[in-house]
């Protein structure tokens, strides 16, 4: 029997033996020269991933953390925002704001949608008293394997002039192109544990010379996630708290083979495993929950079908080892998601089909 999961789903997603064999190693003094050494490296080369110049700040968080500190570092209670709703995590999102005392407005689409950015245009454009003070939006919406379409949203924010753009990229960043700097995206965030091929431990947030000015009027409080204080310490190539030690080796590792890869190679691998995929699972007559147009290349999603989506879970799981994700909230038990970001090959997804074809029989 051979006991090697196939991790399937969207985050955790599956670690290259030598970023298992980093995180092997004894752990290390985070204030020690062999430490700020790598956190250089890491430093570095998370802005090559970025595609960016501005800082990209390692916290020690799961994407939701970083996805607080986008939100606290830059806003003040009352601040007007509005927040893109089309699936699980843009719905957290605006509870993240509401939390926290923002005013928000939701600009809804259905579940498996894209959402309309002409709804943002018309609200930014009316909006002459410059009053919103945020677009937030989720690209890669990982509920449902729908990408919403951030360029031209961002072309809309930018018109306005006013507010900043807030992306969780937590799902594409790693998977789908994203130039943070051509496109003036003021804050991203995202997670180790998807597109970096690395453990879950670590938040990343980017954060523009304009996301910058804003934080110095921002009146929520933060402590630990208060941005701030991770720029300077970057400055030093350092951590201002513990960090995980051995999941940042272990990003120096994935950064490192991410590096020799390439970003072109990177996303063109992920398009094309999202549409041999989808190629598929159509030749499987298995419904897609997301149209071609407006995919994913890190996450397909399987629409309700006769079959309980759960079933075919538990009979991948039980009889190959792959772990399919499940529907999640009014979804669940009825879609399943399969995963196929980060270290994750065309031999990976050979093998995920023929396991569904024989599951399916
Ligand atoms: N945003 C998106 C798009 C995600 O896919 C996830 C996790 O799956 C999160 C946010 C939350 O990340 P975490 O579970 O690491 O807090």
């Amino acid at each position: 029997m051979d006991n090697k999961q196939m991790l399937m789903i969207p985050g955790p997603t599956p670690v290259p033996e030598p970023v298992l064999l980093a995180l092997a190693r004894h752990p290390i003094s985070h204030r020690s020269d062999e430490y700020s050494a790598i956190m250089g490296e890491v430093n570095h080369n998370l802005k090559w991933l970025h595609q960016t110049e501005n800082d990209v700040l390692v916290l020690t968080a799961s994407g939701t953390g970083a996805m607080e500190a986008g939100i606290i570092n830059f806003l003040s209670p009352g601040d007007r925002v509005l927040v893109g709703c089309n699936g699980k995590f843009g719905e957290r999102w605006a509870d993240l704001c509401a939390a926290f005392g923002l005013e928000v407005e939701k600009i809804t689409a259905q579940w498996g949608k894209s959402i309309d950015t002409e709804q943002f245009r018309a609200k930014l454009a009316a909006d002459t008293d410059k009053t919103i003070k945020a677009v937030i939006i989720t690209h890669s919406e990982t509920s449902t394997g729908v990408l919403n379409d951030l360029e031209t949203l961002n072309r809309h924010v930018k018109e306005h002039g006013k507010a900043l753009i807030i992306v969780d990229a937590v799902t594409s960043l790693g998977s789908v192109h994203l130039p943070i700097d051509r496109w003036g995206l003021d804050v991203v965030v995202s997670g180790s544990q998807k597109g970096y091929m690395t453990p879950p431990g670590l938040g990343f947030v980017s954060v523009s010379p304009k996301a910058w000015e804003a934080y110095q009027t921002a009146k929520l409080p933060r402590f630990y996630l208060d941005l701030g204080v991770y720029k300077k310490a970057a400055a030093n190539n350092i951590n201002p708290f513990t960090p995980p030690v051995n999941v940042v080796v272990a990003l120096q590792v994935a950064l490192r083979m991410m590096q020799a890869e390439g970003l072109d190679s990177i996303f063109a691998r992920h398009q094309r495993l999202m549409k041999a995929t989808r190629e598929a699972l159509k030749a499987l007559s298995l419904p897609l929950f997301a149209a071609d147009e407006v995919a994913s290349p890190a996450i397909t999603a399987v629409a309700p079908i006769s079959v309980e989506s759960e079933q075919i879970r538990s009979v991948m799981q039980q009889r190959f080892n792959i772990a399919l994700a499940g529907g999640q909230d009014h979804l669940k038990g009825k879609i399943f998601r399969i995963g196929h970001l980060g270290f994750v090959s065309d031999r990976d997804i050979l093998c995920l089909i023929a396991a569904l074809e024989a599951t399916l029989q």
